[in-house]
């Protein structure tokens, strides 16, 4: 029979109603097998996430310091949810035991997987489902990747016509230690399972009716888009669109698994599909997504181009003092360096000092406070006017550009503003396009 995966995020799970919500939104659909959960998430804006609380209690027993306050207030959450489903599952062992293990030296991945574990054998047992120990199906490599064994893992566990559910968010090392993604990463453990499991479709459902055209933090009330490539989503999300975690593109998007971003608050929305290739018609602009504090290392050098090496030996600097690049735009006789400021941290002084010295520049400066914005789109690059319609919206709206960078992949045009710009920048952009 077809398969539906779902990974339903930490708003979707946030308390006793949303779990019931999201029960009828399974129970709509029996090809809806395969369950992902998230640790809950906020309830209301001021509220806190599960997983942060945990990281939070895994700090303080590091330093030696008592978590009986921050343990608290994730055992009530938990004692809440179980009360108000009725489950049967003793959920106060569980709890007491994963309170020893923290206050007993577990790894910070140890401590902030329990929010996922827990979601998941509560939703497990409340819906009559079965429980899958993601440390025994998502194995990591060395490197942090995903051990090819991890597919096969999934499709032999879950291979019966059952209803089951999985834990997002880790999984375990060769060592069997448990191990997980960064931040957000369930959404990686959902595009696992679709792949594994080889599911029709994977639906990502959060408290938003799709991935929207750009940040609703920023503009208001921007565009659900309907369909978007795998190519045009995962620049977004690289570029700071937090909805959908980039590196849960590569396991399905290889599979050709189409995605749904649906919203738990709207079931009756279609939201938006992720897909291989899409019609491109009058929208020709996907999306905007951006990210702040960057910092631009601008060198000048006449006659530069002739220079044999030169590049080479500005990346080897960077390269020596351990420090990667976002973006490298050139000119003829200028070169620049896009670096985040998590990057670069307080090494920008004798980066400066030592390009001067290798590289003799004409002129070089620093420009700290950057955001760049990225505007995505399939087939942008071949049109004609989309880059005048861009610039001609931020001059229009006062927005001085810093940089302007076409990226390699001809479907993205990132440009830097100064960081106070940056919200009029995406406004002006977006109202262009839309
Ligand atoms: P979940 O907990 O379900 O994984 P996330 O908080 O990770 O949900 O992602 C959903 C949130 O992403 C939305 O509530 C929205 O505020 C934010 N967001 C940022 N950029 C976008 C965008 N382009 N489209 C939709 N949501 C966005
Ligand atoms: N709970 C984890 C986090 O907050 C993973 C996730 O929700 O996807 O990052
Ligand atoms: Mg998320």
């Amino acid at each position: 029979m077809e398969a539906i995966v779902c990974k339903f995020g930490g708003s979707s799970v946030a308390d006793e109603n949303c779990i019931r919500r999201i029960e009828s939104i399974i129970r709509a659909d029996k090809r809806r097998r395969y369950i992902v959960v998230s640790a809950p998430g906020k309830r209301e804006a001021d509220d806190q996430k599960i997983t942060d609380l945990l990281y939070l209690c895994h700090e303080l027993a590091d330093q030696g310091l008592d978590i009986e306050e921050p343990f608290h207030i994730i055992r009530n959450r938990f004692l809440d949810i179980a009360r108000g489903l009725k489950v049967g599952l003793d959920i106060e062992s569980i709890l007491d035991e994963i309170y020893r293990q923290i206050k007993g030296g577990a790894s910070s991945d140890l401590a902030a997987s329990r929010g996922e574990y827990l979601s998941a054998r509560l939703l497990a047992d409340y819906l009559g489902g079965v429980f899958i120990e993601a440390a025994e199906v998502i194995k990591f490599q060395a490197e942090g990747r995903i051990a090819g064994i991890t597919y096969e893992l999934v499709a032999e566990q879950l291979s019966e016509e059952h209803l089951y559910v999985i834990p997002g968010f880790y999984g375990s090392d060769a060592n069997n230690k448990i191990r997980t993604f960064s931040r957000g990463g369930s959404d990686i453990t959902g595009a696992i399972v679709a792949r594994g499991v080889g599911a029709s479709v994977y639906e990502n459902w959060t408290d938003v009716s799709g991935f929207l055209m750009t940040d609703p933090g920023v503009v208001d009330n921007p565009r659900p888009m309907q369909a978007v490539t795998y190519r045009e989503i995962r620049e977004l999300s690289y570029m700071g669109a937090k909805v959908f975690h980039e590196e849960a593109i590569f396991p399905v998007s290889e599979a050709k698994i189409p995605i749904n971003i649906r919203n738990t608050h709207r079931p009756e929305d279609p939201g938006t599909m992720i897909v291989h290739k899409r019609e491109i018609k009058e929208d020709i602009i996907a999306g905007i997504a951006g990210k702040p504090d960057f910092s631009l290392i601008f060198i000048e050098k006449f006659l530069m181009n002739r220079e044999r090496g030169f590049g080479r030996r500005l990346f080897g600097i960077l390269e020596s003092h351990g420090i990667s690049f976002e973006h490298a735009p050139t000119g003829i006789d200028t070169m620049s360096v896009v670096i985040s400021d998590e990057e670069l941290q307080d090494k920008a002084e004798i980066v400066m000092d030592e390009i001067k010295r290798v590289l003799s520049p004409d002129r070089i400066e620093l420009f700290s406070g950057l955001a760049l914005i990225a505007t995505v789109g399939e087939g942008m690059a071949y049109r004609p006017g989309v880059a005048a319609r861009l610039f001609t919206a931020l001059y229009e709206s006062g927005v001085n550009i810093r940089i302007i960078d076409q990226g390699s992949s001809e479907i993205n045009i990132i440009v830097g503003v100064k960081s106070e710009d940056y919200s009029r920048a995406v406004n002006a952009i977006y109202h262009a396009f839309c």
